[in-house]
């Protein structure tokens, strides 16, 4: 350490004396004391080690009034604000794991600060008087649209498959296909929640093709269930051969055997009328008479995260009774957040347009387009010649792990910055705040307008703006 970094680091104040700045200069009234401290002790680290580390820019005038309040108060701002915060997606992919899946609708949002800061019905019988089932309220409803005889819903799919793989084939033998032995991100395969479960694996078929005799000849005294799992993520394309579920039904019916259906994403609208493409709903797998079917509250369904399980009453009623249902166990504002989603779904076109997942799926390029216009014309009017604004044309996904080979037609709004890599742009809008979480296509930094809701334009318009000027 040479001599003026020694002299540095004893003209450093210390905590009371920026603690007695900030009493004096009052605007620390209703900051916890706690935090404050913690602030300061984390600008003044910061200038010990610039001090540390040489830095040229330092000197005493970093010691100032100003410049104390300024570091303490830059610390006090990062420590008082949340650390999970809304960020806008700009990256086109509708049902973001990362980015939280599946956004609420208005009036669900609605109902659930109406349930969750007051006491509710959660578990009691307004009829008897009496302690209730917490699951009655939505039970019904989700029969209902299914066509199921009974419902109960828990934590997450993940969950909803592992206590429905450990009600029905405890110790016993779990017949699957080959070709879906799937993994989703997160550690979550098929095999690993099977062996958890105690269920003991019996794979048929080969990866490109199971027929209906691979399964019959794995039947056995041993056998618990017949297990689909939806193939998610990924497609097995060119020479394949599957079981439909009406089949595997069928088979399981003659030996007198469970199947169960693990949906996946699941959703009660057939988008295909929409231009997707066509994946089996809900109500057509309880129709083709499977005993049990899971599926997640927030992929395509638009609603929060649960696990969806619809099945035969007598094995409903078994999983209900399984004791590790209770480790899964939904709270009210889930609860509250799927009744009034699955209330919209009584409509098919008020769920379409309602239901921000399945509006920002069937949204026309033509809607996209309109709104990438008014980002394009606001960002231009900013007139700042090294900026340069651009309209592309893109894909957007589905996401969620769903529909993998979905191409969704869309458009970007591109940025380029004179002196700045599209990369740099990148980190830049990804600590502004709001953050805009965009994308990188061919060097360009692009904002995918299918997935940035209308007054996000606004928000994204003026932290250019703020960007811009400080530059
Ligand atoms: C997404 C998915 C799951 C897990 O669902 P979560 O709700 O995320 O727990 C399980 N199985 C399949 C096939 C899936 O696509």
């Amino acid at each position: 350490m040479n001599s003026s970094q020694q002299s540095l680091l004893r003209k450093l104040p210390g905590v009371d004396h920026v603690l007695e700045l900030w009493k004096k200069s009052q605007i620390a009234e209703d900051i916890p004391r706690v935090v404050l401290v913690r602030s300061i002790q984390s600008a003044l680290e910061q200038l010990r080690k610039r001090i540390l580390a040489e830095d040229k820019a330092l000197d005493e005038a970093m010691f100032s009034e100003g410049q104390l309040l300024h570091l303490t108060q830059l610390a006090v701002d990062k420590a008082m604000s949340y650390n999970l915060k809304r960020v806008v997606n700009a990256t086109g992919v509708v049902i973001h794991t990362n980015l939280g899946r599946s956004l609420l609708p208005e009036s669900v949002a609605r109902h659930v600060a109406e349930i969750t800061n007051r006491y509710s019905n959660l578990e009691f019988d307004l009829e008897k008087g009496q302690r209730g089932s917490r699951y009655s309220c939505i039970e019904g409803i989700l029969c209902e649209i299914s066509g199921a005889e009974a419902a109960i819903v828990v934590n997450n799919n993940a969950g909803a498959v592992f206590l429905s793989l450990e009600t029905l084939a405890n110790g016993k033998e779990v017949i699957v296909s080959r070709g879906e032995l799937v993994e989703i991100g997160g550690s979550f395969r098929i095999p690993d929640v099977m062996a958890r479960s105690s269920a003991k694996l019996v794979e048929v078929g080969t990866t490109n093709r199971t027929h209906l005799p691979d399964y019959e000849r794995a039947i056995g005294a041993e056998t618990g269930l017949l297990l689909k799992a939806h193939t998610s993520n990924y497609k097995i394309i060119g020479f394949t051969a599957e079981v439909s579920l009406r089949e595997l039904v069928e088979l399981a019916a003659r030996y007198r055997l469970p199947v169960m259906e693990d949906l996946g994403s699941g959703n009660f609208i057939d988008l295909s009328k929409y231009g997707l493409m066509k994946e089996p709903t809900v109500q057509e797998t309880v129709s083709a008479g499977v005993d049990v079917v899971t599926f997640s509250g927030d992929k395509m369904l638009g609603g929060p995260q649960a696990g969806i399980i619809l099945g035969k009453k007598d094995i409903i009623e078994r999983i209900k009774k399984n004791p590790i249902n209770r480790a899964l166990r939904i709270d009210k504002m889930t609860l509250s957040a799927l009744e009034a989603t699955l209330h919209l779904y009584r409509d098919e076109s008020l769920a379409i347009s309602t239901i921000p997942t399945l509006r920002m799926l069937t949204m026309p390029v033509k809607e996209i387009l309109s709104k990438a216009r008014r980002l394009r014309n606001r960002l231009r009017k900013m007139g700042n010649n090294r900026m340069e604004v651009v309209l592309t044309k893109s894909s957007s996904r589905v996401g969620g792990g769903a529909l993998p080979l979905q191409e969704l037609s869309t458009r970007c709004v591109g940025i380029r910055i004179k002196g700045m890599s599209a990369n740099g742009i990148e980190a830049i809008m990804r600590k502004t705040t709001p953050p805009i979480i965009g994308r990188i296509e061919n060097d360009l930094f692009v904002m995918d307008m299918r997935t940035v809701q209308d007054e996000e334009i606004d928000i994204i318009s003026s932290i250019f703006k703020k960007i811009l000027a400080e530059e």
